[in-house]
């Protein structure tokens, strides 16, 4: 008899220094209640149990929800600021006019943040814009 769980995660378990005995890994002949019963509780098969249902749904474990709304959070921000770079540049406006665009989007309710809402954070977001767009086009060319 062993246990799916826990074969599954031998790695794991030896790292965490849990596991006491392999005898459920490796094959226990002994089919008493209380042998099952005693592996059930143990903190070996707990964690083995936590890294099974944390690979059925990865996306729901307490680490990863918080992971992907502050993913999307920064994502959100940053979108805003290289949206109000390109508008400056393809407008031909001075870079000064960036940070009005911040406050505007601030005004407007929108969460900026504090962070690249300088006139050298505009510069650095419009070179990596040109540069997408020269590469965007060069890539048009070739095909
Ligand atoms: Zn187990």
């Amino acid at each position: 008899m062993i246990c799916e769980w826990c074969v599954g995660n031998k790695l794991t378990l030896t790292t965490q220094n849990v596991l006491n005995s392999t005898r459920i890994i490796d094959g226990c002949t002994r089919y008493k209640m209380e042998s099952i019963s005693f592996h059930k509780k143990s903190a070996a098969h707990l964690l083995a149990k936590q890294c099974h249902t944390a690979n059925l749904c990865q996306e729901k474990t307490p680490a990863t929800l918080p992971r992907q709304q502050l993913l999307k959070h920064h994502t959100n921000k940053l979108r805003l600021l290289f949206r109000n770079a390109h508008a400056v540049s393809k407008n031909k406006k001075s870079l000064a006019d960036y940070q009005c665009l911040c406050d505007l989007d601030e005004v407007k309710g929108l969460t900026v943040g504090a962070t690249y809402r300088n006139t050298k954070a505009c510069g650095t977001f419009t070179k990596y814009i040109a540069t997408a767009a020269q590469n965007q086009v060069a890539d048009e060319l070739t095909n």
